[in-house]
C-alpha cells in the first residue's frame, strides 16, 4: 500500500449546513472512525482514502468545510478544481433540508458543470425524530438530476456506498 500506484486522484467537497454530520461523515469514510462529541472542525483541509474501482486505484481527496458554513462563507477555492460533490442535511432538522437549494446553487456558481452530486440525509440512525420525509428528498433529488441516499455515520449505513457511488460515475464520466 505504502508505493501503491495511483491512477486517478479526485477531488470531492462535502458541503451543507453546520452540524449535519458532515465531518462524521468524513471521518468514518477516510478513517472508520465516529466520535459522538466532535469538535467543530478547525484546520484540516482534506482526508484521502484510495479505493479501487475496475482495477485502477482511485484516490478520494475529499475536502471538509472548516466552519465556513454561514451562507457564501465557503471560498471559491474550496470547490476550485472538485469533480464530485456530497450535500449534506440532518434528517432530523428540516432547516437543514430547506437550506439544500442555496447550498446547490452557490456549488452551481463555483463548480465544474459535470461535477457529480449526491444529496445526503444523514443520522438515519434518528429515524424518531425525522423531520425531512425521505419522499421530499427522493423527489428533490431527482428533480434536481442528484443521486440521493439516508446515511448514517454513527452507524455506518451507506456511508461507503455514497462515496462508492460518487467516485464509481466520475469514473465512468473520465473513462
Ligand atoms: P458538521 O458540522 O457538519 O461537520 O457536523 P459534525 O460531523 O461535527 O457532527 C455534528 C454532530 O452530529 C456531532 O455531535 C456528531 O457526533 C453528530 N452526528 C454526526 N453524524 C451523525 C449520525 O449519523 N448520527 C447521529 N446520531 N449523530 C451524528
Ligand atoms: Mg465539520
Amino acid at each position: 500500500m505504502a508505493n501503491q500506484k495511483i491512477d486517478y486522484v479526485f477531488k470531492i467537497v462535502l458541503i451543507g449546513d453546520s452540524a449535519v454530520g458532515k465531518s462524521q461523515i468524513l471521518s468514518r469514510f477516510a478513517r472508520n472512525e465516529f466520535s459522538i462529541d466532535s469538535k467543530a472542525t478547525i484546520g484540516v483541509e482534506f482526508q484521502t482514502r484510495t479505493v479501487v474501482i475496475q482495477h485502477k486505484s482511485v484516490k478520494a481527496q475529499i475536502w471538509d468545510t472548516a466552519g465556513q458554513e454561514r451562507y457564501r462563507a465557503v471560498t471559491s477555492a474550496y470547490y476550485r478544481g472538485a469533480v464530485g460533490a456530497m450535500l449534506v442535511y440532518d434528517i432530523t432538522k428540516r432547516q437543514s433540508f430547506d437550506h439544500i437549494p442555496r447550498w446547490l446553487e452557490e456549488l452551481r456558481g463555483h463548480a465544474d458543470k459535470n461535477i457529480v452530486i449526491i444529496l445526503l440525509g444523514n443520522k438515519s440512525d434518528l429515524e424518531s425524530q425525522r423531520a425531512v420525509p425521505t419522499e421530499d428528498a427522493k423527489e428533490f433529488a431527482q428533480k434536481e438530476g442528484l443521486f440521493f441516499l439516508e446515511t448514517s455515520a454513527l452507524e455506518s449505513t451507506n456511508v461507503e456506498t455514497a462515496f462508492l457511488t460518487v467516485l464509481t460515475e466520475i469514473f465512468n464520466i473520465v473513462n
